[in-house]
């Protein structure tokens, strides 16, 4: 307030001051052009009494030559007369042309008769002379004619003067006052420009404090801004890391429950809990990814990922629900559709997932279709110069449920809105489903609108603009419907082409995928760090690459970042991490990575990983229970639990070098199903861990006895890796995690019990295994 016054009061006289210098210069200039024009002035009358003063002379002189010739009767004397009279009337003239004007006209007549009685008196005597002698003339002379003619005109010159006097007298007073004026206005303008220069230069402090001040607290309020939402998004990653974890144990428990002998009532109480809880996550699910895209922290990846593939896990995911509902599930998808694309499989599966869940939950008989086709025909949008095409996808979601009365079909999409209120009762839900997929259409650039007849089914229909991947797989012998993209002029690759890169420094990972690789056919190499991987990326391109986060030398997130910045390679990354930490994805994701998955990670999900990024009908070679392999992260998650068969259940453990079964620290169940029961495999995995497990304590004993507490955490952490094969996370990654935790904090009385305890669980383990 106080400011913005002084603001006003600063302008106000700013402008004033040019106000007021803007007429002192106006009357500088006119005084300064009156003191020209009076000087003009005065000159002319300095010459004018020049003139005069030069008729006079040249009268006297005519008179003087005269009398002197007739007084000494010598005509030398008025050898020039003719000249002087001459110049006499030329004065004459001269002076009638610049001294007089109307108002002195009278003057005039008086003078030019004066002067030409003057010359005819001159003239007579001179005749006189000539005619009648030298008396004769002087008596003309003594007439005193002459004489008083030049009186008169003496005096009527002199009066003249006078009155010219006068008037320059005038001239010259204003002149004066004109230059002291001008003087004045100068004066006036120094110091107003000068205070004008002052309160300008006062004005422009002001603005620029102001200013300053302004970008201060702009800097700040958008630091805080920013602090907020890395908190906000730290807050959601724990949130949902929090939430799902305690739900997916239940989940999966529910599943070992399933299995095992119920009664009728038991396996009733046990199914309630297993569908309240996958709604219950379904709904901490939508609330967190609403809130995130409310927040604007919904982020899109870009990956290439096959259209089919992708289908054919969400149409796996179903299976089992359409099929326990009597329900049928088509999936479709046009035959001249390219395959490979690039944008998030991820959305795409969550908005297809939702469509068709919400299909089948309000359909009792029938069919739900899902069609997919180019919104444009057989159109593909070239882009840039040529080198990238566009297809916009047509995707299509028809059932022949219940239907959405005509009036609501505006509000369905609305948060929290559900078509009727008998809905929540009958079916569940917390109508945030439809809502969060217009949001995901949207972020991608999309649109989608619905179509429904009561009673006859509805069908929901989105366009979502895709890029062609440049390099499009196919399945060999399985020409017919895949040639139609020569005619979109895709390079066309085989699957024995796909080469991976697994970039890890753990013995026994590299084991374990070395295992799956190999099991799968697919070409691979193993770095066993970043500078290695890059040295490797460097020589020859790779259609995927698998990193490792923590390793000596160069970690993932370093080499990822390398690898786009430097040697600007656009390869998959897909980060393959011991135990998430919350924000372990975003971390991941923001250093440039595609996507990121927490080990141990499962034979299943390696595979449906593979074939997002790779292309994968090729990889049906192997025999994989026909369960749904979904591209959604907490499904997945729920899978992985259900399958490992959580800690504390009863396992199948696979025998010891005796052969007997055990049921103490050890638990093998990973390692069967990822070897599929492969003893040699299994031993051979067991050897390498009792030949790791000593190196990994004895190392970190060293560290904390130094202690290094960057290494001490290092350490750890790869060593979760290490005992997740052996089943010995449950029991050791909370220990380990204190050690990280602790070594950050570098609290070493907390590292050295955790210590203790993972080195006696490692040795009873390492004993199991000997025994
Ligand atoms: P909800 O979690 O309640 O299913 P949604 O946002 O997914 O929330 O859906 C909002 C409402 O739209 C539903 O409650 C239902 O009334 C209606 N709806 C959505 N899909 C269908 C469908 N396929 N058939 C009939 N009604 C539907």
């Amino acid at each position: 307030m106080k400011d913005a016054f002084w603001k006003y009061i600063v302008i106000a006289s700013l402008v004033g001051a040019l106000v007021v210098i803007a007429f002192l210069q106006f009357n500088a200039k006119r005084s300064i052009s009156n003191l020209i024009n009076g000087n003009e002035q005065a000159l002319n009358e300095f010459k004018n009494a020049t003139l005069l003063e030069k008729l006079r002379s040249d009268i006297l002189t005519v008179e003087s030559q005269i009398r002197g010739m007739v007084i000494t009767k010598n005509a030398s004397h008025i050898s020039d007369i003719e000249k002087k009279i001459f110049a006499v009337k030329t004065d004459l003239e001269q002076i009638e042309k610049s001294i007089f004007d109307k108002s002195t006209e009278k003057q005039a007549q008086q003078l030019r008769y004066l002067v030409d009685e003057k010359l005819h008196f001159s003239q007579k005597i001179l005749d006189e002379f000539y005619l009648n002698g030298k008396t004769a003339a002087e008596n003309v002379i003594n007439t005193n004619r002459g004489k008083r003619l030049t009186d008169s005109i003496l005096k009527l010159t002199d009066e003249i003067e006078e009155a010219k006097q006068v008037q320059v007298s005038g001239l010259l007073h204003s002149n004066d006052s004109d230059s002291a004026n001008a003087a004045n206005s100068s004066i006036w303008l120094a110091m107003i420009s000068g205070i004008a220069l002052f309160l300008a230069s006062v004005f422009v402090i002001l603005r620029l404090n102001s200013q300053s001040k302004l970008i201060k607290e702009l800097d700040e309020s958008h630091r805080r801004e920013r602090q907020a939402i890395e908190l906000k998004e730290q807050f959601m990653a724990n949130m949902s890391h929090e939430i799902r974890t305690p739900m997916n144990a239940i989940i999966g428990f529910t599943n070992i429950l399933q299995k095992g002998k119920l009664d009728k009532i038991q396996s009733q109480q046990v199914s309630a809990i297993q569908t309240s809880g996958e709604n219950l996550l379904t709904i901490v699910n939508d609330i967190l990814d609403f809130s995130k895209i409310e927040a604007g922290m919904m982020r899109l990846e870009s990956a290439p990922f096959s259209l089919r593939g992708t289908l054919q896990d969400i149409e796996m995911m179903f299976h089992e629900k359409v099929r326990l509902r009597g329900l049928n599930l088509q999936v479709n998808v046009a035959p001249e559709l390219p395959d490979i694309f690039i944008g998030d499989a991820v959305r795409l599966t969550q908005i297809l997932v939702n469509l068709i869940s919400n299909a089948i939950k309000f359909t009792e008989h029938g069919i739900i279709s899902v069609h997919v086709s180019n919104a444009s025909g057989n159109d593909v949008k070239l882009l840039n110069d040529n080198t990238e095409k566009r297809v916009n996808l047509h995707f299509e979601v028809q059932d022949t449920g219940i239907g959405i009365p005509k009036e609501k079909l505006d509000v369905i999409f609305d948060r929290f809105r559900q078509a009727s209120s008998d809905i929540t009762r009958r079916f569940g839900g917390s109508g945030l489903g439809l809502s969060i997929v217009k949001n995901l259409v949207e972020l991608q650039n999309g649109s989608i609108e619905v179509t429904s007849s009561p009673g006859k089914g509805s069908s929901f229909i989105f366009n979502i603009p895709f890029l062609m991947a440049d390099k499009q797989f196919r399945i060999d012998n399985k020409s017919t419907e895949d040639d139609s993209f020569n005619t979109l002029n895709t390079e066309v690759a085989h699957i024995e082409g796909v080469k991976i890169l697994v970039v890890e420094d753990n013995i026994l990972n590299q084991d374990l995928m070395r295992q799956l690789l190999t099991s799968w056919e697919l070409n691979f190499t193993i770095a066993e760090n970043g500078k290695t991987a890059i040295d490797y990326l460097k020589k020859e391109p790779f259609n995927l690459v698998l990193m490792d986060i923590q390793m000596p030398e160069m970690d993932g997130y370093t080499t990822t970042k390398k690898i786009r910045a430097d040697l600007k390679l656009q390869t998959p990354i897909v980060a393959l991490t011991a135990h998430a930490l919350a924000g372990e994805r975003e971390r991941c994701l923001s250093a440039g990575m595609n996507e990121y998955f927490p080990k141990p990670i499962r034979e299943e999900q390696l595979r449906t990983l593979i074939s997002r990024f790779v292309k994968l009908d090729t990889f049906e070679i192997y025999d994989a229970p026909p369960k749904f392999r979904s591209n959604t992260p907490s499904v997945l998650a729920v899978q992985s639990i259900g399958k490992s068969g959580g800690q504390g259940a009863d396992k199948q453990l696979p025998p010891n070098k005796n052969g007997k079964k055990t049921n103490k620290v050890l638990n093998l169940t990973y390692l069967q199903d990822i070897s599929k029961g492969n003893t040699d495999f299994i031993t051979s995995m067991l050897q390498q861990f009792s030949a790791q497990m000593p190196a990994e304590i004895a190392e970190l004993h060293n560290a904390i006895s130094i202690p290094d507490f960057t290494l001490i955490k290092a350490l750890a952490h790869n060593m979760k890796t290490t005992v997740a094969f052996v089943g010995l996370d449950k029991s050791l990654h909370p220990p380990l995690d204190l050690i990280e935790n602790a070594a950050l904090k570098q609290d070493i009385s907390t590292i050295q019990q955790a210590f203790d305890k993972v080195k006696t669980l490692c040795e009873k383990a390492m004993n199991e295994i000997w025994k």
